[in-house]
């Protein structure tokens, strides 16, 4: 029976890579010593894959950064402003393509969210000068290397045709045009790779997407050649995070020696698959969940891996993962301080390919039955245990799905009920936070430590509200915030502090390049026992006259941004969130607060792969928003706010979630959301950033007024609000007190130009 992984966390157990390439950027480390870390991540990797019986160990999948970028290296479309120099794309041209070079002020490449995960590739620049040349030899070395360890290695590499769909031309040449020159690199390398291993994987996700005329014509043509490339050497075809549909018979004639489907997200197209597949195809059965943290039921994947082999032979089938497990934790054996039994739930990326490996022994019918009956132990423990289901959440989630939130009155009506807030033409404020400084990221380790107590830490934090909102009122800024310090991160503060949460210690999950997140585990019905943010906030608004906007994180985000359980929908999960967010609403508008900020800085991070699935999704999640904030009095406020802005496709939803105020970031992609704002008349008040906070830039006060002036041409003045793009968290002090000075100014001043 064969088996494999379709890739393997890069991190380390640890974070080393991390480390390592901090160190090196730094200058702090030296190239070598970074190779010997990536040297014994791989080893560790390949080590794991073999002793869980894997048939291969993949190579290729290991990164410096992110494997888009491998092959923006191997194929040398390296952007002219790097200056290229020769074909050979070291590590360090390959590292200013990811980061840019600031001290000679080149921007890096641009970075979007892989398909629908929370990993970001680097998106290729194509230009019409490119030359594709074999520019990079890094998968044919590792692969070597793997051999040479000992290792049975399987190379991956990120198919032409998805890679393609992926770019963008940065001289508006067709990027087809290169296919055939790119091709022809891609047939050296596979060519190479065929020569040594048995097969070569090339994942091609565009295919469970919405894929362009243009790429499903080139699609069989392409791999043609590089099936001819391929030699003796086998090319897997692998598809992942969402059904074939459509493309199914691409797929399948794609001449290609095997085909992977993802059965986690595409469980209903195993049966047609299977029909269709041609009598020489091995088919690569995607049954672990490469992209969450629960074990498998090993019992109902055998019974279904039995059935498939029925079908098309034991010969042809090989167990796999769904998806690379790039996008789950790396091991469990790590995590010493979480719940013993919600543990024995979980598998991460180890845990996963021992899974694999066990399924394969059951299949073969070889001894694993005390594996198969702790697996069964764990799942039935699971579906059993208390803590998973709680009667009257589930109660009011029904009751809440029978009806249709709405506010008590029209935007317009709103806005009357509102004018006690006593706001002037374009309000200024900020998105939340403020400089989470090194004294404030001090404290809150020490009291994690124990080193101080409650009360102590308490005070601290209050002394800090204080000053944050001296600070606001001596810039005199409308409607003021509390500034989240005692808020290490929008999702883990609230997640802490509701019932159906657990979190990891080691749990890393690579975002991009050096950066991981550790997302939270949603493992029960959620719900909020007591009120999460009201003594802030309302410690706040009882220091000054103007209104504090209190700060939540919406239910989107929330779920957007942690592992969900899989026995419950993901729209239930939502709205369990939405209540316990609805309950918070509630507290903070009976303690008096007048304007509520609910962030929904993920809504469109949600959105399905393909378009046919979108307005479903967008259903739910609007309802999600709207059931959180309906009961509110007209006169009370909600904001909203996104760090996106290409709203073109989703403006209608953005739109129906009713909230009184959106701020949106705005200041990297301005003109595609003023052309936005131009051809749909957003209904509600809006604020679209006036500066990028993502740099410690002081923005002018004339630059601010500019932008403004902008605004106003597509918003009237009764519906443009002023703040920054984003929370300032990130900022230091004296460029956040003189960025916001400028920004009050520039809003004075334009008040002043209505009045005359
Ligand atoms: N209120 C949050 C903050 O200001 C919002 C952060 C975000 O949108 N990512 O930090
Ligand atoms: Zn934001």
């Amino acid at each position: 029976m064969q088996k494999h992984i379709l890739g393997f966390p890069r991190m380390g157990a640890k974070r080393e890579l991390k480390k390592a390439l901090e160190n090196y950027w730094k200058g702090t480390s030296s190239r070598r010593d970074l190779e010997e870390t990536c040297a014994a991540i791989k080893r560790q990797n390949w080590t794991i894959q073999k002793n869980a019986g894997l048939s291969w160990v993949t190579t290729g999948d290991f990164s410096l950064y992110d494997h888009i970028l491998d092959i923006t290296a191997m194929i040398g479309a390296v952007p002219d402003r790097f200056s290229p120099t020769s074909n050979n794309v070291d590590i360090d041209t390959y590292f200013r393509m990811a980061r840019g070079d600031a001290s000679a002020n080149i921007p890096p490449m641009e970075m979007t969210k892989w398909f629908n995960t929370n990993y970001h590739y680097i998106v290729p620049e194509i230009s019409g000068s490119l030359k594709p040349t074999l520019s990079c030899r890094k998968i044919i070395e590792e692969t070597g290397e793997a051999q040479t360890a000992g290792f049975n290695p399987k190379p991956v590499l990120v198919g032409p045709i998805t890679y393609l769909s992926l770019s963008k031309s940065s001289d508006n040449t067709d990027c087809w045009n290169k296919l055939e020159g790119i091709l022809a690199v891609y047939a050296e390398v596979i060519a190479e790779l065929g020569s040594i291993c048995e097969w070569v994987q090339m994942d091609e996700p565009i295919l469970c997407a919405d894929i362009a005329l243009q790429a499903r014509k080139l699609f069989k043509p392409c791999y043609e050649v590089l099936n001819k490339a391929a030699g003796k050497g086998k090319l897997m075809l692998t598809t992942y995070f969402d059904t074939l549909d459509d493309n199914l018979d691409l797929a399948l004639s794609s001449g290609c020696s095997g085909l992977h489907a993802d059965l986690v997200m595409g469980k209903n197209q195993l049966n047609t698959i299977l029909e269709r597949l041609p009598k020489d195809m091995f088919f690569s059965a995607g049954i672990i969940d490469g992209r969450n943290v629960w074990k498998t039921d090993l019992r109902q994947a055998l019974h279904q891996l039995e059935n498939m082999k029925k079908y098309i032979g034991e010969e042809r089938l090989m167990i796999a993962s769904s998806c690379s497990l790039l996008h789950s934790p790396m091991d469990l054996k790590n995590e010493k301080l979480l719940d013993p039994e919600l543990k024995s739930w979980m598998a991460f990326a180890v845990q996963k390919c021992h899974e694999i490996g066990i399924l394969g022994r059951a299949l073969a019918e070889e001894n694993c039955q005390e594996e198969m009956q702790d697996n069964a132990k764990a799942i039935i423990s699971r579906k059993t245990s208390v803590r998973i289901k709680n009667d009257q959440v589930r109660e009011r989630c029904a009751k809440a799905a029978r009806k249709n939130p709405k506010r008590k009155s029209p935007y317009s009506e709103r806005k009357k009920a509102q004018s006690w807030l006593k706001l002037p033409l374009l309000p200024t404020t900020t998105i939340g936070s403020f400089p989470q400084t090194a004294e404030i990221r001090q404290y809150r380790r020490r009291y994690k430590n124990s080193e101080m107590t409650r009360g102590e830490y308490d005070s601290f934090l209050k002394n800090k509200i204080r000053e944050i909102v001296k600070k606001q009122e001596d810039l005199n800024l409308d409607v003021l915030v509390h500034g989240e310090p005692e808020r290490n991160d929008m999702v883990e503060y609230f997640g802490q502090q509701m019932e159906g949460f657990c979190f990891t210690e080691n749990g890393w999950v690579q975002s991009y390049g050096s950066r991981c997140v550790k997302p939270p585990i949603i493992f029960g019905d959620v719900s909020r026992p007591n009120p999460m943010t009201v003594e802030w906030i309302d410690f706040a608004q009882s220091l000054t006259e103007k209104p504090v906007k209190g700060m939540l994180t919406g239910a989107l985000t929330i779920l957007c941004w942690s592992f969900v359980r899989n026995d419950l929908e993901r729209s239930q999960v939502c709205r369990q969130i939405a209540l316990a967010v609805k309950d918070e609403v509630r507290d903070l508008e009976a303690a008096g607060i007048r304007i509520i900020q609910i962030d929904e800085a993920a809504l469109s991070e949600g959105l399905p792969i393909k378009q046919k699935d979108r307005n479903a999704y967008l259903r739910w999640a609007v309802d999600a928003f709207k059931l959180a904030t309906s009961e509110v009095a007209d006169a009370t406020q909600i904001h909203t706010h996104m760090c996106y802005s290409e709203f073109n496709d989703i403006i209608d939803s953005i739109a129906a979630m009713d909230a009184d105020v959106i701020s949106i970031e705005s200041s990297r992609s301005r003109m595609k959301l003023l052309e936005t704002f131009r051809t749909f008349n957003y209904p509600n008040e809006i604020g679209p950033g006036v500066y990028d906070i993502h740099s410690p830039r002081v923005p002018s006060v004339e630059e601010i007024q500019i932008l403004l002036k902008n605004a106003l041409a597509f918003i009237p003045r009764e519906r443009l609000w002023v703040n920054p793009d984003c929370g300032l968290k990130t900022r230091d002090w004296p460029e956040t007190v003189d960025s916001l000075k400028n920004m009050a100014a520039a809003a004075n001043l334009l008040r002043k130009e209505f009045d005359k």
